[in-house]
């Protein structure tokens, strides 16, 4: 029995890429596979996407070695933009383009040698603060990066969004502003849109675009879901009961004995737990959606295992089905009931669970 799996929709992650395409019709769309594609798995995703995306962008080298070695041939970039000399070889044997962040990586590049230059995106510090070349660094060693010779030209800019998920928040207008005008005039692509930028902020889309979490239909915003956006989430995480127990009013449940039934009641065990990435910090109420409604989590979750309130009138039986998220109940939603963002939930699920696409 295949419990706690996740069953990725390939036909919905190719839904949400043309969305994201159409949003922003004169923009290439880089599509942002890192850390296993959020969870989803990174060589699924990138072979079921390969003739849509114009694309790829992955964390670290690693990410985008593997991903040449799968076969993919698509477009390629390595957003860290950490390396050594010979993961910098690498990037340029296999055709990598890598963000570069900082004057120690320029110095690394002038060192070596390479048979052609570094397809390179210099990370511009447009209000993030957290790697990048502010203005001033910028305007410096713009001249001696126009003759680096192991750096293509002409210069490829790229720069992040710290809040733009926050309609209201004025870092995003200013750091469009810095971007727009340190980037003009200077002919080589430029990117700087997420998955925010591109549904929310049409004024950031320049040749390039950088959706992630919002491929995997799942909003970048912390108020509303991706079907807000015409998204559809791509992941359902699932298990079932793998007991019904009768439970009476005032009795326990669970590891520190958090929380005591009120009612005489039927309680759902669930295998789902934190060794599988489901978050042992979600509180008594976190929903999971069984049998056409959504049903609460009691108790701590445990390493294997989570305790639902079925309610004392359930007829839910051994072997049901569980979703810890899906179309059916948004990731979201758990998110916010856990206190965190989604981004997290997805990307944490462990080796145990394993991903079937659809
Ligand atoms: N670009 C960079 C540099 C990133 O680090 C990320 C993700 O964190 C993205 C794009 C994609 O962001 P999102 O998943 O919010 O679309």
């Amino acid at each position: 029995m295949d419990i706690a799996n996740a069953q990725v929709s390939l036909a919905a992650l190719r839904h949400n890429l043309r969305l994201l395409k159409q949003a922003a019709p004169n923009s290439k769309t880089l599509v942002v596979i890192k850390a296993n594609a959020y969870g989803h798995g990174m060589l699924e995703v990138a072979e079921a996407l390969a003739d849509l995306a114009d694309g790829f962008a992955v964390a670290r080298t690693p990410e985008a070695l593997a991903l040449r070695q799968a076969g993919i041939q698509s477009y390629i970039l390595a957003l860290e933009g950490f390396f050594d000399a010979g993961e910098a070889q690498a990037l340029v044997q296999h055709q990598v383009a890598a963000v570069v962040h900082s004057e120690q990586q320029l110095a690394l590049l002038e060192s070596l040698s390479f048979a052609q230059p570094l397809d390179t995106w210099l990370k511009l510090d447009t209000g993030m603060h957290r790697l990048g070349f502010l203005a001033e660094q910028f305007h410096a060693l713009f001249p001696g990066i126009k003759h680096h010779p192991n750096i293509q030209q002409p210069l490829k800019l790229i720069s992040h969004f710290a809040c733009a998920d926050e309609l209201d928040h004025p870092l995003t207008l200013q750091q469009i502003d810095l971007f727009t005008s340190l980037s003009s005039g200077l002919g080589g692509e430029c990117s700087l849109a997420n998955s925010a930028g591109v549904l929310l902020w049409p004024q950031s889309h320049f040749d390039w675009n950088r959706p992630g979490i919002s491929l995997y239909g799942i909003s970048p915003q912390v108020d509303n879901c991706g079907a807000d956006f015409g998204l559809v989430p791509a992941m359902t995480l699932q298990s079932n009961l793998i007991a019904v127990r009768q439970h009476s009013k005032g009795e326990s449940v669970g590891y520190g004995a958090t929380w005591q039934a009120t009612q005489d009641t039927r309680l759902g065990v669930v295998a789902m737990g934190y060794g599988d990435g489901y978050p042992r910090s979600a509180p008594n109420g976190t929903p999971v959606w069984l049998n056409g409604r959504m049903v609460p989590i009691v108790g701590r979750v445990s390493m294997d295992m989570l305790c639902v309130d079925l309610g004392p009138n359930s007829q839910d039986k051994v072997g049901d089905r569980v979703v810890l998220w899906g179309p059916e109940l948004p990731v979201e939603q758990v998110a916010k009931a856990v206190g965190t963002i989604a981004y997290e939930l997805v990307t944490k699920l462990t080796s145990r669970v394993r991903l079937t696409y659809t």
